[in-house]
């Protein structure tokens, strides 16, 4: 079964220059797919991320996600399917910067109207992981790159999203840190069920995906 299915999707951006970012794309995404979307800067990536992600909306054209079509949505039923069907990872990690990592963590769970101590159980279990399990008391400040952008996939993870999506997930680490989250992000795949779209625009980072989606003038070229 598909968790994503989009058809003949299109977009073009009325302000300034009329762009059209997405020209007619057509796409599917199985449950559970590790995937990457790359191509040149300019080809459409974020934009089609944004439409996945639920966070704008398309000129024309259809997203079906887990069966429901999210782009005749109304914006309260897309907050809502956002909040319940999504996890962003992004390349910065928008930790706040007052919480320790544990806090963070916890605080999608707090919102989403878990109580504290089934908030902290989750938390927990998460950041062990993300191999944190001795950095949870430690604020942003106090961490490394990979180990807040670590707390950052954690905190996407904290509702059990159906899909992951990262927007250049390791565009701020040096290689050895983007390639210990990639392991990580699919060693959660594997053991978690969840469908994973990451977009990059590194080769190498791509390679590590189960399927690459190449976008060249908001079209896919080949795969
Ligand atoms: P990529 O992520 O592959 O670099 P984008 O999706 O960001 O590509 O951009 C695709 C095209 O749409 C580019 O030509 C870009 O300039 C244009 N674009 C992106 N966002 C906007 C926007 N908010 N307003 C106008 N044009 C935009
Ligand atoms: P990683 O490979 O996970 O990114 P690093 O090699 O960058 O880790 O960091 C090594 C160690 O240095 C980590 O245990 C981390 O806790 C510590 N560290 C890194 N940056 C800071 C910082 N700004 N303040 C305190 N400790 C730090």
């Amino acid at each position: 079964p598909n968790i994503i299915e989009i058809r003949d999707l299109t977009k073009i951006y009325t302000d300034g220059l009329g762009v059209k970012a997405l020209d007619g794309l057509n796409m599917t995404v199985k449950r559970g797919e590790f995937l990457s979307i790359i191509g040149p800067s300019g080809s459409g990536k974020s934009t089609l991320l944004h439409m996945i992600g639920i966070l704008d909306t398309p000129t024309s054209g259809t997203i079906l996600i887990d069966g429901e079509n999210v782009t005749t949505m109304s914006d309260r039923e897309r907050s809502r399917a956002r909040n319940e069907m999504l996890g962003f990872i992004f390349q910065y990690h928008h930790l706040l910067p007052d919480f320790s990592a544990l806090e963070n963590v916890m605080m999608p769970l707090l919102i989403a109207g878990k109580s504290k101590r089934e908030a902290e159980r989750i938390a927990r279990d998460l950041l062990k992981e993300v191999d944190l399990e001795d950095r949870m008391d430690h604020r942003p400040n106090q961490l490394s790159g990979g180990q807040n952008q670590r707390v950052a996939v954690a905190r996407a993870l904290a509702n059990s999203p159906k899909i992951v999506i990262g927007d250049e997930p390791t565009g701020n680490l040096d290689s050895h840190s983007s390639d210990k989250i990639y392991e990580l992000l699919r060693k959660l795949n594997r053991e978690h069920d969840q469908t994973f779209i990451l977009v990059t625009h590194d080769e190498n980072m791509a390679a590590k995906t189960e399927r690459i989606v190449r976008l060249v003038d908001g079209k896919i070229v080949n795969e």
